[in-house]
């Protein structure tokens, strides 16, 4: 499986790491050993003083799929949950400076976190679906998939014409505004209309 990520797919969040708004997904890729399943812990990496969280919507592809037209998208998807696409932000700024790839700030072991995944039902509008993000009880993230850029079909389509989509891939689409450091023994839960599916602790 591979894990497929959306960089600023929400305004307000391009705007706080002060990158300009895309005209198409920004996408990144994180290897298998990036994922962190329910239950496991999240270990600071010795290489970053500043370890941070992005709250994400994360899409279970269902079968595989390639050239995938955008109204055909929903079809390649059932199962969804929150996730942390975890990034060394002092390590991203300085590949960033030098115009090297960004895999060592966002790849590495242990890199996406996922929650319990829940089976999308009729009262789930994926395109309008909310979700927070608390740091040790207290909300920091709050965002709304209406909000993104570029919406989940939208992503499915675009992806789909450069790499093929298997079944059990996992789509990272973006994190809303309010992304900001954890230090070690912080607890991150993420919780979707409410529910809470995802918690995390740093070790
Ligand atoms: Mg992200």
């Amino acid at each position: 499986m591979k894990i497929i990520c959306i960089g600023r797919n929400y305004a307000a969040h391009a705007k706080e790491l002060r990158n300009d708004l895309p005209t198409e997904p920004v996408i990144f890729m994180k290897p298998k050993s990036a994922l962190l399943l329910p239950g496991k812990p999240a270990y600071y990496p010795e290489f970053t003083k500043d370890l941070q969280y992005e709250c994400e919507l994360v899409i279970k592809i269902s079968k595989n799929g390639k050239f995938i037209q955008e109204k055909f998208a929903h079809k390649y998807y059932s199962e969804i949950t929150l996730g942390i696409d975890f990034t060394a932000r002092d390590v991203q700024r300085e590949q960033q400076k030098k115009g090297l790839p960004w895999e060592i700030a966002k790849a590495f072991d242990g890199s996406a976190a996922a929650g319990t995944f829940v089976t999308l039902d009729e009262s789930m509008d994926i395109n309008n679906l909310g979700f927070e993000l608390k740091l040790n009880g207290a909300t920091v993230q709050k965002g709304d998939t209406r909000d993104m850029i570029f919406n989940v079909n939208n992503i499915i389509s675009y992806v789909s014409k450069f790499f093929t989509l298997n079944t059990g891939d996992l789509i990272y689409t973006g994190t809303p505004e309010g992304v900001g450091p954890v230090a070690i023994n912080d607890t991150l839960e993420g919780y979707l209309q409410g529910n809470k599916i995802m918690e995390v602790k740093i070790q």
